[in-house]
């Protein structure tokens, strides 16, 4: 039996909840699910039992679930997930990392990841037809991914085939999007990129085309096309709202480097002032931060890069070195811990872990195991074929990328 199956799930923009677990103490323990429902979040529903069951049994019980399960199932955990949550994961790691991971694991007959829909989405598009991957909480997507809905996206690429005819615009999606979004880039010559990769792909996408148009997060786009030489006045940001993005036919004639208004709403909350105050307490400060935050953040931090990036590199610092962080929450707490030999914290004082992330409660994953156990699988994700083809073909690009 198979519940909750859709691919084209309509998930609610969640920028608005992203403050509602903001918090001035470092306490992020998970409570029961009822109680964090109290916070005014709506997540998915699910039975009352496991939302009043304490964080302590909820660890009891997915032990015991995990271990019936025994290699049936493989459980990935994004860097961003509770430590509740990841500490039940096979794998770990940033986006890229676990899809790769997903795509070896042929012999799982579940992959559970825990992170948010676009990656559940990328793990069922690489992984093999006999495997089902499952979502702990349906309604975990990524806001950044929600900025570039598919309608809107085929509109901007309609008004730029007919606005630029002398010239090729190649489209590069960052993996931060849906499986359409993907299709339609590999459908149209174009490619997948992560953090990591986003400079080779531009590399790749010029020797091809004229022109770029990155989706959806404009930061990334641009920190990027800096890093290429690009000048900021051979950019253009397309706001899906307005007709033409907002810009003349001139400027979209001009433009090499086309960037979709869209953000993250936790890597756009660091500021250079930020960096100012912990370059002031600490003069030998190391400042790292990822890529999704602004370009003036970017080039007053002395390091920029993917989650990975950000992980590797303070682990293998001398000891007693001090690192300002400019990315999630939980995964900065994480770093610090498994670092107690260095100085490690977050740039923003406020703690504000990435609010759909954190969807992935406990009891969600309880859930779901459970459902396996009993023969239910509950949300499954599901991309249909067409769309599977044409992103396999975008994502497949990126993974021939030297
Ligand atoms: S950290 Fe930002 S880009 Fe990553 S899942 Fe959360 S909202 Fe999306």
């Amino acid at each position: 039996m198979v519940v909750n199956i859709s691919a084209k799930e309509t998930i609610p923009i969640t920028e608005i909840e992203q403050s509602a677990f903001c918090q001035t103490d470092d306490d992020l323990n998970s409570k029961t699910l009822e109680e964090e429902f109290g916070a005014g979040v709506r997540w998915q529903k699910l039975p009352i039992s496991y939302m009043r069951t304490s964080p302590e049994q909820l660890e009891e019980n997915i032990s015991r679930a995990r271990k019936e399960l025994g290699d049936r199932i493989v459980i990935l955990g994004h860097h961003y997930q509770r430590d509740e949550v990841i500490k039940f994961s096979d794998e770990r790691g940033d986006s890229f990392k676990l899809s790769q991971y997903a795509a070896d694991q042929e012999s799982a007959e579940y992959i559970i990841f825990c992170g948010v829909h676009f990656m559940a989405e990328t793990a069922d598009i690489l992984s093999s037809d006999n495997q089902k991957v499952i979502l702990p909480n349906l309604t975990a997507g990524c806001s950044m991914a929600d900025m570039a809905q598919t309608d809107d996206v085929l509109d901007c690429w309609d008004d730029l085939q007919n606005v630029i005819q002398n010239e090729t615009i190649i489209p590069i999606t960052y993996m931060n999007s849906t499986a359409d979004i993907k299709s339609l880039c590999g459908k149209n010559d174009g490619i997948v990129c992560t953090s990591s990769n986003a400079d080779k792909a531009f590399e790749w996408a010029y020797a091809k085309g004229d022109k770029v148009l990155f989706l959806p997060d404009q930061h990334l786009g641009r920190n990027t096309g800096v890093k290429m030489g690009i000048s900021l006045d051979e950019m253009i940001l397309w706001n899906p709202f307005k007709p033409l993005g907002g810009n003349s036919e001139e400027s979209v004639k001009k433009a090499k480097l086309i960037l979709w208004q869209g953000h993250c709403s936790v890597h756009t909350r660091f500021t250079v002032s930020q960096i100012e105050e912990a370059r002031v307490k600490y003069n030998d400060v190391n400042v790292v931060v990822h890529p999704e935050c602004t370009l003036d953040v970017v080039n007053a931090a002395d390091s920029v890069g993917s989650t990975e990036h950000i992980k590797t590199v303070i682990e293998q610092s001398a000891p007693g070195t001090i690192w300002a962080v400019g990315t999630e929450i939980s995964l900065v707490k994480r770093i610090k811990d498994e670092n107690p030999d260095k100085t490690v914290f977050c740039l923003d004082s406020v703690v504000c872990p990435c609010s759909t992330m954190y969807r992935i409660h406990p009891a969600y994953l309880s859930w779901v195991l459970d459902g396996i156990n009993e023969g239910v699988t509950v949300n499954q994700i599901k991309v249909d074929e067409d769309t599977k083809k044409y992103s396999r073909v975008a994502l497949e690009r990126m993974l021939s990328l030297a």
